[in-house]
């Protein structure tokens, strides 16, 4: 089981482009007033897998990701939030992990805050069986804006094996919440899953947000 208490000798052959980051508006290059980033279908979940340091949702659906079409493979949930915001962690990081045909890796991280308990993640703790990966079969919901704002740039894995030129999106206005309840429950069931944030090393880091 991965050690999230020693992870500084995590084996990484790669060093200069890690994830996550921390984010800051100053310094990120605005790129325009929303990321591009559409659902084209409804994700559904049909495998849930306890790996010991998270819960892992298998699952299908496509989606549009500036102008590219990329496949919904996975989604799985950080606590605290891996990326943080000025220096600060939310509570709750979710990974929606996407591929295209020739194997790009396109990471969607929508930073929760704790709000009204979400059906879904509800149906995701409901579920949940410990040590077992068993068949789900659940729809997920509108998790995301019409207009996603937050942060675009190069990055990693964030697990071993820590591999490099994953492109990540990070949604700091999701509609999702998590109730302190769901939160409490996926504290209990999991040690904290977060790396530490990595160097920028000069990356360029976008930011698509409204203008002030
Ligand atoms: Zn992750």
């Amino acid at each position: 089981m991965l050690n999230y208490t020693t992870q500084s000798r995590w084996p990484n052959g790669f060093g200069s482009q890690q994830s996550p980051i921390d984010l800051k508006n100053v310094g990120a290059v605005h790129a325009g007033t929303a990321l591009d980033f559409e659902m084209r279908n409804a994700y559904g979940l049909t495998s849930e897998i306890d790996d010991q340091t998270t819960i892992r949702d298998l699952g299908d659906g496509a989606a549009t990701i500036f102008g590219r079409q990329f496949a919904f493979v996975q989604v799985h949930f950080h606590a605290p939030a891996e990326h943080l915001l000025a220096g600060q962690a939310k509570p709750f990081e979710i990974h929606l992990v996407h591929q295209n045909s020739i194997g790009q890796l396109v990471v969607v991280a929508l930073l929760v805050d704790v709000g009204e308990t979400d059906a879904t993640l509800q149906q995701i703790i409901d579920q949940f069986e410990p040590g077992q990966t068993q068949p789900v079969h659940i729809q997920l919901g509108k998790w995301v804006a019409e207009q996603p704002i937050g942060f675009h740039y190069l990055g990693s894995l964030t697990t071993p094996p820590l591999t490099e030129g994953v492109e990540w999106l990070v949604i700091t206005n999701p509609t999702v919440t998590i109730s302190s309840r769901q939160l409490a429950w996926f504290k209990a069931h999991f040690q904290p899953n977060n790396r530490q944030v990595q160097p920028l090393n000069n990356r360029r880091v976008e930011i698509y947000t409204k203008q002030e």
